[in-house]
């Protein structure tokens, strides 16, 4: 384990799913401590409000001691200079992702050298998964059970309800 560092998983888990829970619970038994960054990005249209997504990531990861759930705003570059970490996690999925997060963890250090990206793959049971599928499989009444902890699908349950609600009574 690397002692003392502090390792930061930032993302927008709009919703959190089992991938991310895997690639989390990886990075814990790696460094002493992980926090999860979810993103404040008020520009960006998200299902879940941030206090809902970070109380469902505190959720699934109760049982992972050294696991902490915050949130920012903001450059991550200056969120981790604030808590002072240098150490960022991002998973993979397949190729697909590697281009993108290959030009961010460049941009990343090129606005602080300090920084460095952990890169880990996921399971292979989650490659296929990302948070925009299972918000349309959700959002078209398919069952995400096999995609998201329970706790999730209940919250996208929830979700669409109160979704087919509000356009009935809109009519
Ligand atoms: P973003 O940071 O683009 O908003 P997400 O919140 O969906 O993306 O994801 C945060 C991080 O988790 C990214 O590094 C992304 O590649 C990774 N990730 C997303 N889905 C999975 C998955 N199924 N398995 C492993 N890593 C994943």
């Amino acid at each position: 384990m690397t002692k003392g560092i502090l390792a930061v998983y930032p993302g927008s888990f709009d919703p959190p799913t089992n991938g991310h829970l895997d690639i989390v619970s990886r990075a814990s038994c790696l460094f002493p401590k992980v926090i999860v960054a979810i993103t404040k990005n008020a520009s960006k249209k998200h299902i879940f409000p941030l206090d809902k997504r970070i109380d469902l990531f505190q959720k699934i990861t109760k049982n992972l001691k050294n696991v902490e759930v915050a949130c920012f705003s903001g450059l991550l570059v200056n969120y981790l200079e604030k808590i002072n970490s240098f150490i960022l996690i991002r998973g993979l999925r397949a190729i697909s992702d590697f281009e993108y997060e290959f030009q961010m963890s460049l941009m990343n250090r090129k606005l602080n050298k300090k920084i460095e990206t952990i890169f880990l793959m996921t399971d292979q049971a989650y490659t296929f998964i990302s948070s925009s599928m299972v918000r349309e499989i959700a959002m078209l009444g398919g069952n995400v059970a096999d995609f998201v902890p329970d706790c999730v699908e209940k919250e996208l349950k929830k979700y669409v309800i109160d979704l087919s609600r509000k356009s009935y009574t809109k009519q």
